[in-house]
């Protein structure tokens, strides 16, 4: 499986990936930290570890937490995050947005296109320059990921559904393979967003957490037992249209007062513009007037705090998370609606449940290309 970037291509048996993976999730660690975390004798953990050392996968970790006497058996181990890179992409409705980063997730280059129509070959042809310009000849891609809003699971090539690309039953990873000629894996954007927290970010070491986003729309990612959930076809996390109250705003689906029409970053900006009669305000703007205490803004944030915060403790009660991470594009919200988001909440967590635990995570944009990468990364670690 290594074999794409590999001069010396390095099989992987399920014992070597385990030592592997848990070295990049949670190394630098001393080798008897490795055998102790896997179950493994020192012998065992010394002839698993041996030819990834010298494919240049793994280094001995120099630095302070080393012992003094370089090559002594107590060495770290660590991951060569140099030795592999990946591409990213994420594709919106008018944009595609590219990232390639380390075997870490470390992003090294960034690039971005318009997306002037959705035919697919339009498309193709802008992911295949986004690929292009990328890509470092010394450095040749392990993989491409791709990240959309819609059903798609990386076990399989075809994107079911993309509301937002109009595209159903497209071959999309086999297309975009054949026309970059390295390996393709497609995902569900949130999804994507999940892994990143599950590998590098809030949820290492969590068994069990769960990632809720807000934006143009709200999104639900659910790792359970250490497995990030996909369900059939890759249709989960789908709380955008939970139902908050019957009375409520219409969402662009026709249902009254549902979560998205009340929280998401577009109904947010209607609802106060039409009320006051400022067409031209930006969302950011919304967020200004409501901190300065403008009646009609601050009800608008008050309400979508008290929808989020409802959503979060429907997720909580169904799937007992360690932790829920809150992210998005638009979670600065979370700023000035932090009181009616943890009222609600608390309100709705179920009472047998002790308090959810809520990590706030500052958003960039190119956290969703980068969560696409380490989709390619997961599925070429864990599935080829
Ligand atoms: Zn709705």
């Amino acid at each position: 499986m290594f074999s794409h970037t590999a001069t010396d291509p390095v099989r992987l048996t399920d014992a070597t990936r385990s030592v592997f993976v848990e070295l990049l999730v949670h190394g630098p660690l001393s080798r008897a930290e490795v055998a102790r975390r896997l179950t493994l004798s020192p012998s065992a953990l010394t002839k698993l570890t041996r030819p990834l050392i010298e494919a240049g996968y793994l280094l001995e970790a120099t630095g302070e937490e080393g012992p003094a006497t370089v090559g002594r058996p107590s060495q770290p181990l660590q991951v060569d995050a140099s030795r592999m890179s990946f591409v990213g992409i994420k594709l919106t409705e008018d944009e595609l947005f590219a990232v390639r980063t380390d075997l870490a997730a470390t992003v090294h280059g960034e690039t971005s296109r318009p997306l002037a129509d959705h035919d697919i070959d339009h498309v193709l042809g802008r992911i295949v320059e986004a690929v292009e310009e990328l890509t470092v000849p010394e450095r040749p891609l392990s993989a491409v990921g791709i990240s959309l809003a819609g059903t798609a699971t990386p076990s399989d090539p075809v994107v079911h559904t993309s509301p937002f690309l109009g595209w159903s039953q497209l071959p999309l990873a086999d297309l975009v393979e054949r026309a970059v000629n390295v390996p393709t894996v497609l995902d569900n954007d949130v999804r994507a967003l999940t892994a990143v927290q599950q590998w590098f970010g809030e949820g290492v070491g969590r068994s069990s957490f769960a990632l809720v986003t807000v934006g143009a729309g709200l999104g639900c990612g659910l790792v359970i037992g250490d497995r990030l959930v996909t369900g059939r076809s890759g249709a989960t996390g789908l709380v955008g249209h939970l139902q908050i109250d019957d009375r409520g705003p219409l969402c662009e689906r026709g249902h009254r007062g549902c979560a998205r029409a009340y929280a998401s970053s577009p109904s947010i900006r209607r609802s106060i513009a039409t009320t006051i009669d400022r067409p031209e305000l930006t969302f950011d703007d919304c967020l200004a007037l409501a901190a300065d205490g403008h009646p009609v803004a601050r009800r608008v944030l008050d309400e979508a705090g008290a929808a989020l915060g409802q959503v979060v403790a429907t997720v909580a009660n169904i799937t007992g998370p360690e932790l829920v991470v809150l992210s998005g594009e638009s979670v600065h919200m979370y700023d000035v609606c932090a009181e009616a988001f943890h009222t609600a909440l608390a309100a709705h967590t179920h009472w047998t449940a002790g308090p959810v635990r809520v990590a706030v995570k500052p958003f960039a944009f190119n956290e969703w290309a980068r969560g696409a990468a380490v989709t390619a990364l997961q599925h070429l670690l864990l599935h080829r």
